[in-house]
């Protein structure tokens, strides 16, 4: 059994703001050997669940954090950034089952810690079809579209909610409750890697109970930015149309090939800002 753990961080227990989160931030490098621990963790439990290889796929920031001597020997590791499918790079019609660990809410949803869609600073939104698409209903399309059924997801207590209204059965690990964007009452890193661990063996020892996530198709991604500028950057592409001022939509049948094209937007997103990198408020 072939299991992919897709593993962020903001929604690992002990995190509660973006000083944990940042490279070179002040609570950086304690906080990724929390996110080591939790992958630890769902290692450890998706091979006493029956798993014969685990394929991690760091997909926080850089995507450069987890500590790798520190991991369990027997799983491999995805470290970097440029990779098409980003944070649901590995997940193919090869992979049995998906894990994601250390995730957080979509943008907007409630009041969950460090809530937002892929990027915090000028994306409001992300719809697939109307739905309001968070980072976990876009990765779990992904999933769906190989035939791979997301198994466990664990974060906040917010995070589990959206998990249970995208997904409908799923195993959702609590680790910490919102309080707010930036902060949160975790329970001690012991617990939540002993919660990870049960859950992911208790996901796989029932694996026939998930379905695959499937999007209704063809469908439509539609993106809204903060700024009108980046918007109409991103109508530059042939085939791409500016449904409003800041947003843009684009129809597919083909799910991973709008999650790459969503990334171009992002990479689009970022010359933006560095071509106008003075507030003005
Ligand atoms: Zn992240």
């Amino acid at each position: 059994m072939k299991v992919h753990i897709s593993i962020d961080m903001e929604g690992i227990g002990g995190i509660a703001d973006g000083a944990d989160t940042t490279v070179g931030a002040p609570h950086y490098e304690y906080c990724r050997k929390l996110m080591t621990g939790e992958c630890n963790a769902a290692i450890e439990g998706s091979f006493e669940g029956g798993a014969t290889e685990v394929l991690v796929n760091d997909s926080h920031g850089t995507m450069l954090n987890l500590l790798q001597e520190e991991l369990d020997p027997r799983a491999q590791v995805v470290r970097g950034r440029t990779k098409a499918l980003s944070m649901a790079h590995g997940l193919d019609a090869g992979m049995d089952a998906t894990m994601f660990v250390g995730y957080h809410a979509r943008a907007g949803g409630g009041d969950g810690v460090l809530n937002h869609t892929m990027r915090g600073h000028d994306l409001a939104d992300v719809f697939l079809n109307t739905e309001p698409a968070g980072e976990l209903r876009l990765n779990a399309a992904v999933a769906g579209a190989a035939g791979v059924p997301v198994v466990l997801v664990t974060g906040d207590d917010v995070l589990c909610a959206e998990a249970k209204a995208v997904l409908g059965d799923v195993e959702a690990v609590e680790v910490k409750k919102a309080v707010d964007k930036y902060t949160a009452v975790s329970v001690h890193p012991s617990v939540a890697r002993q919660r990870i661990r049960e859950g992911a063996a208790r996901a796989l020892g029932r694996l026939g109970d998930f379905a695959p996530y499937r999007v209704e198709t063809p469908t439509t991604l539609r993106v809204a930015w903060n700024s009108t500028s980046t918007a109409a950057l991103c109508a530059n592409i042939p085939g791409v149309t500016r449904v409003a001022p800041r947003e843009v939509a684009y129809t597919s049948s083909d799910v991973p090939a709008l999650y790459r094209l969503l990334r171009v937007f992002f990479q689009l997103g970022t010359a933006a800002l560095a071509a106008n990198p003075y507030t003005y408020d």
